[in-house]
């Protein structure tokens, strides 16, 4: 299975207000509580939940539903969204 290919743009980090399944992440700002903007990262990697986790949610959800590469064609999709303005 190849690796997701993260840019580690951080935007999905900064747009967790637009999908139910994250908004408990918000700091008010649709930012995650725990994303670092000076740096660019979660603070809390290695414990992040799985809903930020593309191949555990792969497993537990979707492994039954689609191939892997088209998982991944679709959370590329996602990721490319969050680029627009509207989306801003
Ligand atoms: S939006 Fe996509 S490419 Fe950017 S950090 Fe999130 S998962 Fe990675
Ligand atoms: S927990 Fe970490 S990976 Fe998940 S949205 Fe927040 S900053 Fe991003």
């Amino acid at each position: 299975m190849t690796p997701f290919p993260c840019t580690q743009c951080g935007l999905c980090c900064q747009h967790v207000h637009i999908a139910d399944e994250t908004q408990f992440l918000d700091r008010g700002d649709g930012t995650c509580r725990h994303y670092d903007m000076a740096r660019k990262s979660c603070t809390i990697y290695e414990e992040r939940p799985d809903i930020c986790r593309v191949d555990r949610m792969y497993a537990l959800r979707y492994a039954h539903k689609y191939a892997w590469d088209e998982f991944v064609a679709l959370n590329l999709q996602v990721c490319a969204s969050l680029e627009k303005p509207s989306n801003k």
